[in-house]
């Protein structure tokens, strides 16, 4: 396989604004009532009344094993060996959600047609743009940025192969990936305390560690 495509994520920086769920609705064309490929959801850290809100945004994660690839009885769901995106041909796709009960994100989504469509790392444009797709390209081979990472407010968010994304990171958040945390599927920030998080907002760039 290629070198695989990943997302990153930092909750220090992120929002909880919505920007990235709304870019990626008016990237592919999706109603503004269908369900979401990009989603921001809110973990509580602390108890009442000392905690804070975490947001986090999460979309498919293209996952190593694709747990929906392999459950998926038409093989509409392909794990590409380019870049190791997972794309969807909905002209195989019978609609069975056995890919939503097997994914652990809940990131498939099932239309009006009743077709499964997901994030595709914006491999194409709309439900099923992803499928038969050439390599994807970062932005300095002539690509286009993911549209969640380019309308992303805070920053948080980031895309392409592994080594760069990784080259980004910090090195607790490299760690954590080494490590396995969410089965190395996405590489996350840890949560910073106060102090910390101020020094990050404070700053403009990455921190290193
Ligand atoms: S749909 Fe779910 S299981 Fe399939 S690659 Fe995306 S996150 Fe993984
Ligand atoms: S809903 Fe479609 S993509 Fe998902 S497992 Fe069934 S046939 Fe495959
Ligand atoms: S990479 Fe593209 S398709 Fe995937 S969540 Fe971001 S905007 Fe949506």
């Amino acid at each position: 396989m290629g070198e695989q495509w990943m997302f990153y994520f930092d909750p220090n920086r992120c929002l909880g604004c919505q920007a990235c769920s709304v870019a990626c609705k008016v990237r592919h064309g999706r109603d503004p009532d269908a369900d979401e490929w990009r989603t921001v959801h809110h973990l509580r850290r602390g108890e009442y009344p000392d905690f804070e809100d975490v947001p986090i945004s999460m979309s498919c994660m293209h996952c190593h094993d694709a747990p929906c690839e392999k459950v998926c009885p038409p093989n509409a769901i392909e794990k590409r060996e380019e870049d190791g995106i997972v794309t969807v041909d909905r002209d195989r796709c019978i609609g069975c959600h056995y890919c939503g009960w097997a994914c652990p994100y809940g990131a498939p989504t099932y239309g009006d047609d009743g077709l499964m469509s997901k994030c595709n790392l914006c491999l194409g444009e709309g439900p099923g743009g992803g499928a038969g797709q050439p390599e994807r390209k970062t932005p300095e081979e002539g690509g286009s940025t993911p549209a969640c990472v380019d309308n992303c407010v805070g920053e948080a968010l980031k895309a392409g192969p592994q080594s760069e994304v990784m080259a980004e990171a910090s090195r607790a958040a490299a760690e954590r990936f080494e490590n396995g945390v969410y089965d190395g599927r996405v590489i996350v920030e840890p949560v910073r305390e106060d102090d910390e998080a101020d020094a990050l907002a404070d700053g403009d760039g990455w921190l290193d560690g």
